[in-house]
């Protein structure tokens, strides 16, 4: 069994976890990541990089060097109800140095910031590493053991994070327990090739009883078209070309493409899911991002709020884990600090979930858009404050 001591050893190679890895690397201390995968490729994460994130890029220095890479820049937002285009958020007047969200795949986002990270002697990255358990001593956690990709590992550290996203297994080896918020929705995640004639950028479109959004990769739509949740069954049962015909109703430009949907492989089921923590921590231990309060794609905040959550906990627990201070109160103050921005994101993205998207896609039939569409269409100075809900988030984070 390998053996390995450390300050600060992070379960989870996602935003959350290289975030705060970076940023304690950065200031000197010494940081263990550990990703369970073998590499950052997967196309079921989110692409946004908010404009909160991109401000958090630019006071650490490394914003140009992050948008040189491929990426579009969206400035404002709609979604096509039937068949009317309506505006919802303008990110053009937010206090930031970059007004839009990056659209960028979320492997070249990790992949950046683990290269940056990679240049602290003090860092490092373990790549097919799965965190199994926590280690305990007099009921504070001493450390974590993992499968590593040549055996067990074994870490000793000051501090465990974990960032292990949302089914966290550090949170439940810690035995803290979780709300769970019911949700109504589930996700179909699949690939449709784009074609230069296609519409230019990303849309969610609701019509006819079914909601899909498209985000561009480049050479391919990635699509997700969004469920009742539990009804992939009754899907599956009526076949893949009621599928086909669904999507075609309400992007009729994907027409022939279709038939790249061959099988029901070809779709992942992506199970949305909202819950949080009650503690985000114990003696020793501490949870940031899904782990801590799994996120809803509503508004594509989660990536961003993970983000946060690093920032947040780097500022509050560098000096006293530099100087081996006791972290009891530290993490705790974490928690206060993040608690209520992730517990208000989730209220508002609940709000949507069970007022808008639900009925759109439960009833079979044509909606009407909400009266708060009808207005921030016709009012454009009102799409400022959906810019700031979803561009910067509640209470955003900087550097300290
Ligand atoms: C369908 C869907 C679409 C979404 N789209 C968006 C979007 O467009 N924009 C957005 O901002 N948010 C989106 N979200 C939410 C977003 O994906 C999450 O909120 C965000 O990824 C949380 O970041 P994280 O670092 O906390 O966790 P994660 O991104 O889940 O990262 C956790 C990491 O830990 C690793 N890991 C897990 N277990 C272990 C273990 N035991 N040991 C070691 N490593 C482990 C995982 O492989 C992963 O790399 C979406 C969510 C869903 C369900």
């Amino acid at each position: 069994m390998r053996k390995i001591d450390t300050q600060c050893c992070i379960a989870g190679g996602g935003p959350a976890g290289l975030m705060l890895g970076y940023l304690l690397a950065r200031n000197g201390v010494e940081v263990v990541v550990l990703e369970k995968h073998a590499d950052f490729l997967r196309d079921f994460r989110g692409d946004t990089i908010h404009p909160s994130t991109l401000e958090i890029m630019h006071e650490l220095g490394l914003s140009e060097a992050l948008l040189a890479l491929p990426h579009d820049e969206v400035r404002s937002l709609a979604i096509r109800v039937e068949d009317t285009d309506y505006a919802l958020a303008d990110f053009s007047a937010l206090p930031v140095h970059h007004k839009f969200i990056a659209f960028m795949p979320q492997w070249d986002f990790l992949n950046f910031i683990a290269e940056r990270a990679a240049a602290f002697p003090n860092f490092s990255l373990e790549m097919e590493a799965e965190a199994t358990e926590l280690s305990v001593e007099a009921g504070r956690i001493i450390g974590l053991r993992a499968a590593g990709a040549d055996g067990p590992l074994e870490i000793r550290a000051d501090l465990v994070v974990g960032a292990d996203g949302r089914h966290s297994t550090t949170r439940s080896s810690a035995g803290l327990r979780s709300i769970e918020l019911g949700v109504p929705i589930d996700v179909l995640w699949m690939r449709i090739s784009k074609q230069a004639d296609d519409p230019s950028q990303a849309l969610a479109r609701i019509a006819g009883g079914h909601m899909l959004v498209m985000i561009d990769r480049g050479t391919y739509w990635q699509c997700a078209f969004v469920i009742p949740k539990g009804a992939l069954a009754q899907l599956r049962a009526r076949g893949i070309d009621a599928l086909r015909q669904e999507i075609a109703g309400i992007a009729p430009f994907t027409g022939a493409r279709l038939g790249e949907l061959e099988t029901w492989d070809d779709i992942s089921l992506l199970t949305v899911l909202v819950d949080r923590l009650r503690h985000w921590y114990r003696p020793g231990f501490l949870c940031i991002g899904d782990a801590a309060h799994a996120m809803s794609p509503i508004g594509g905040v989660g990536i961003n709020l993970a983000i946060q959550d690093a920032v947040a906990a780097a500022n509050i627990l560098l000096a006293p884990l530099r100087a081996g201070e006791d972290l009891g109160p530290y993490l705790a103050k974490v928690q206060r600090r993040r608690a209520w921005p992730a517990r208000g994101t989730q209220f508002l993205q609940i709000m949507i979930q069970n007022n808008l998207i639900a009925p759109a896609v439960t009833g079979g039939a044509a909606i009407k858009p909400p009266l708060a569409f009808r207005l921030l269409n016709r009012w454009p100075s009102l799409r400022r404050i959906p810019g700031r809900l979803i561009g910067l988030g509640l209470r955003p984070e900087h550097i300290r």
